[in-house]
């Protein structure tokens, strides 16, 4: 697919310069590169509004921010990094002691060159973030140190993108995203332009069922949008927090919440037979949006496949995950693997048997071999007729077609097959209501 993989990198070099935050203007430029890709719905959040136990915080913009040293020379500058800077910084203007600067600086000895991400979301605060090896070079002279940090923390809103993708039924699946982070490649942003190229693919083709595609803040954006669609939000099952996807690490997923739950079999089975090698995270309470998602209110089993997942590659949250770690080609890979597990999960449709009163005449239907008597059962070649007698003995509106496969350990794709020629026939019909006890 070189030519996926092109517009792949063609998009992570245009967004990867923006600074983004919780909320702010580099939200919404973000947003409208994506519109290219798929017709995203931008929605606003109001500031200071309630949503739950939260309330949506001010909008942040920043235009400027270095500090100058005591010749007055910048040593440290936003417009080179927007790393530079504590994301939701107050604005701050003066001269101070480097005692008194020393603990607005964040820098890391353990990776001596990279700038480390930080933030200041919840508590009012201003900082410089900037590797150990400047820190050292730049803070040696005693002396006032000029700052200026050129930012507003204002009533606004917080901004957010959905797509609705409507499949033959209603019922959905929640696929969610991250985009507060400023110039940082695996995480998030191959989660972000994953994403959105997954919601085009999904648009293009025929779906069984639907898919709410959504862009959020994380945290903060992802609690505000359950605010503001709890009932859609309720009747989801499971899904996918799209994070971390284009390293070149080792794939893993990290499972939801009830380990044996449909969508983690079914990711397992995808990377089995693909041949890929992965690792598996289990469920745990950190994490992303899954902690707002899978929460007692609204218990979606989310899982999140992973190409070197946050928390586990050295350059996680610091410069260095960067476009020199992060590859147009991984994301694509990890962008068909998304495709094959959502394409399995959208087969995975719950039937009802039309003729629930004794067997099926599969004679009448064609279904039966021309001369009885010489099969014994569980030892024939026909392995499809097994398969049509287990599923209609099994569809009667409860199992799900994984469910099937579970039971009777066939193939799921030859139990799919099957199901549809027999609906074809008018003798299984598929129902809409939501799965219950999946397994
Ligand atoms: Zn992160």
């Amino acid at each position: 697919m070189p030519d996926r993989i092109e517009e792949i990198r063609a998009y992570l070099n245009r967004l990867f310069p923006v600074c983004r935050s919780i909320t702010g203007p580099g939200n919404r430029e973000t947003l409208k590169v994506l519109q290219e890709i798929v017709p995203l719905e931008i929605k606003e959040y109001p500031s200071s509004r309630p949503v739950y136990d939260w309330v949506v915080p001010p909008e942040w913009s920043i235009r400027e921010a270095w500090i100058k040293n005591p010749d007055g020379q910048k040593i440290v500058d936003f417009d080179r990094s927007n790393l530079h800077v504590v994301s939701y910084s107050r604005p701050v203007s003066g001269k101070v002691s480097l005692a008194e600067l020393e603990n607005h600086l964040h820098y890391r000895t353990v990776l001596p060159r990279a700038i480390p991400y930080r933030t200041s979301y919840y508590r009012e605060d201003w900082g410089f973030c900037l590797s150990y090896e400047d820190y050292q070079r730049f803070f040696r002279k005693e002396g006032e140190y000029e700052v200026l940090i050129d930012s507003t923390l204002e009533e606004g809103a917080l901004t957010v993108g959905e797509l609705l993708v409507r499949g033959d039924s209603p019922r959905e699946y929640l696929i969610s995203t991250y985009f507060c982070h400023p110039s940082l490649a695996n995480d998030n942003l191959s989660g972000v332009v994953l994403t959105a190229f997954l919601a085009r693919e999904l648009s293009r083709r025929k779906n069984n069922f639907s898919y709410r595609i959504i862009f959020v803040p994380e945290t903060i954006g992802a609690v505000a949008y359950c605010a503001h669609n709890e009932a859609a939000m309720k009747a989801i099952d499971c899904g996918f927090v799209i994070t971390s996807v284009g390293g070149p690490g080792r794939f893993g997923y990290k499972r939801s919440f009830d380990p044996e739950h449909v969508i983690n079999r079914i990711i397992e089975q995808a990377f089995q037979e693909s041949g890929i090698e992965y690792l598996v995270y289990p469920f745990d309470i950190h994490g992303s949006d899954e902690r707002q998602y899978s929460s007692p209110g609204f218990r979606i089993n989310m899982a999140s496949i992973c190409k070197d997942k946050y928390y586990e590659y050295d350059f996680y949250h610091t410069s260095l995950d960067n476009l020199d770690f992060v590859k147009p080609e991984f994301i694509e890979q990890s962008l068909r693997l998304y495709l094959d597990v959502i394409g399995r999960l959208d087969d995975n449709l719950v039937f009802v048997n039309q003729q629930p009163h004794c067997e099926v005449m599969l004679f009448r239907h064609g279904l039966y071999p021309k001369s009885g008597g010489g099969m014994l059962p569980g030892r024939n070649t026909s392995e499809e007729l097994d398969i049509i007698l287990w599923l209609l003995f099994l569809c009667d509106g409860t199992a799900s077609l994984w469910q099937v496969a579970e039971k009777t350990g066939f193939d799921f794709k030859d139990i799919v097959r099957v199901a549809g020629m027999l609906e074809s026939r008018g003798l299984l019909k598929r129902i809409d209501e939501r799965m219950t006890n999946q397994s």
